[in-house]
């Protein structure tokens, strides 16, 4: 008789997914004020893993208030020293990476991407995002300003405030620790509604930030859905707003934030370029490009899902695209083999096969992929779409799925004026061996992010986020950091 043994990570990933799950309000683990629960579910099962507080309009009013009672000018957050503030950040960061197994699982079986991906990117990136915002809480500073003997002016920086934080479900912790870093170093308060498919992995961090010494009240988790997220961005006891989603709900943001004129940090959709051109070294262009569009299968707001390749090399690189497509091994995340899970829902995957029905029925083309793959979990085959024309859906609106519409193009010239003919600006690549065409072709992209003869790198000292549609401030580096604080002009007669 053989025994096989789960990993240990894997039976504190189940032990914790499958126990019932409470908000988070003033430090206490409470129920919903209802007593509702939802259900999250594994997405390449279609299991039930566990039942999650439902939190509406009544527990996002509490939140607030224990957020704002932690941002009381006297109250433990905001009389510690910014170095002991830095400290606690730190260890966040620390304890991310001590836990860095069982939440890439967590992550896992709630979102459904590859444990292996999870490991890999997810989960050091958002300890290394604590770590590098943990040294800016020290070095938060004004400056003295000269306007003659008479006066002595000078700035300091305050946080901002209560932060009203609503992530989308791709990446869950991450998404997370991006909005927290730089609230918590600017000194800040939070309260942070995770996306209803996706709540896990924000609930064990909060058990995490709990550990590292955050005081009662600075962090509030509101499980739930899209109206507890209407409550909290309309609620006019916060003062600040930073959303990652689609930029139909940041438009509705938008308005809800207007009542007390909330600051926002908006972090939507895209619909971003990659331009090929023919001098480009194809043995990394390819590959490259491929992963552009199928990483966390496409479920990324900065996915490369247009693809547009010099005539002479298009129908090769199109040929080496689509071989890499066929070759991703499809599977459950939690299967080690598996490098492209199932999409987060049902919802999501019927929206991705729409989609590729209605492109399919316009004309276009799949050389790869074009459906769905199993009949168990929300799985779609990654796909590459050619004979497309600019009008069509595929090729205009963002399809947040494994789908990328390959064009070729003639004219050097014309192609960022193509590239740019989008509502959305988040991000877009360029690959080229020669360097001045890599410069100017990045100048006129209107994208918050340019990656040349790379794509989807990042770093949690870099900025990133949208140009026009694809949305408002950055993320990452310090300018997220400003993002989270006033500044004040004191002026004092001599
Ligand atoms: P979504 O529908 O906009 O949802 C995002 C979050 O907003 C969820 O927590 C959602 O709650 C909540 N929400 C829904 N309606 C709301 C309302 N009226 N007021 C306040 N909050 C509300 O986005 P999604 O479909 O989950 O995620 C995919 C989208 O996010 C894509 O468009 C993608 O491009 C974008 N995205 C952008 C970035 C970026 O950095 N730019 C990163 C990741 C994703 P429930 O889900 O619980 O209903
Ligand atoms: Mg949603």
């Amino acid at each position: 008789m053989t025994i096989t043994e789960a990993p240990l990570h894997r039976v504190a990933a189940d032990d914790f997914v499958s126990r019932g799950h409470r908000l988070l309000i003033d430090g206490e683990w409470v129920a919903a004020a209802s007593g509702r629960t939802f259900a999250t579910i594994d997405p390449a099962t279609e299991q039930l893993l566990g039942e999650v507080a439902h939190g509406e309009g009544e527990d996002v009013n509490r939140a607030v208030r224990a957020a704002r009672a932690a941002f009381d000018h006297d109250s433990p957050w905001r009389r510690m020293t910014p170095s002991e503030r830095g400290k606690i950040i730190h260890k966040i960061g620390d304890l991310i990476l001590e836990n860095a197994d069982e939440l890439s699982m967590i992550e896992s079986l709630d979102n459904g991407k590859p444990f292996t991906m999870a490991r890999a990117a997810d989960i050091p990136f958002a300890a290394d995002v604590f770590h590098y915002m943990s040294g800016w809480a020290t070095k938060i500073e004004g400056s003295t300003i000269p306007v003659g003997q008479d006066y002595l002016a000078f700035t300091q920086k305050e946080p901002v405030g209560v932060v009203g934080v609503v992530i989308a479900w791709n990446f869950p912790l991450l998404l997370s620790a991006w909005k927290l870093g730089p609230a918590l170093a600017a000194g800040c308060t939070v309260v942070i509604k995770p996306a209803e498919q996706t709540p896990l992995s924000v609930l064990r961090l909060g058990e995490l930030l709990q550990e590292a010494g955050l005081p009662d009240g600075v962090v509030n988790i509101v499980t739930g859905f899209g109206d507890a997220g209407a409550v909290l961005t309309a609620h006019p006891d916060v003062d600040k707003i930073s959303f990652t989603g689609s930029t139909e709900v940041g438009k509705k943001i938008l308005h809800a934030a207007a009542g007390n004129l909330k600051k926002l940090t908006l972090e939507l959709g895209g619909k971003s370029p990659n331009v090929v051109f023919a001098d480009a070294d194809l043995a990394t262009a390819i590959p490259a490009a491929s992963n552009a569009i199928f990483f966390n299968h496409g479920q990324a707001c900065n996915a490369a899902s247009r693809l547009y390749v010099e005539r002479p090399v298009f129908d090769e690189f199109v040929e080496g695209v689509s071989e890499f497509a066929s070759n991703i091994v499809l599977g459950a995340g939690t299967d080690p083999r598996s490098e492209m899970g199932p999409l987060v829902s049902a919802e999501q995957m019927n929206k991705v096969l729409g989609y590729l029905d209605s492109g399919q029925a316009d004309g276009a083309v799949a050389t790869v992929g074009g459906e769905r793959w199993g009949d168990r979990g929300y799985f779609v085959k990654p796909t590459v779409l050619t004979q497309t024309r600019p009008d069509m859906a595929v090729v205009r609106e963002e399809i947040f799925g494994p789908v990328v519409v390959a064009m070729p193009f003639d004219d050097p010239a014309q192609i960022v004026d193509t590239a740019n003919d989008t509502p959305f600006g988040l991000a877009a690549g360029v690959f080229t061996r020669d360097i001045s065409k890599a410069y100017r072709t990045a100048a006129r992209l209107k994208a918050g992010t340019v990656w040349v003869n790379t794509y989807h790198v990042f770093n949690a000292a870099v900025p990133f986020g949208g140009y026009k549609e694809s949305g408002w401030g950055r993320e990452l580096g310090h300018a997220a950091l400003d993002d989270y604080l006033e500044t004040k002009s004191v002026v004092t007669a001599l």
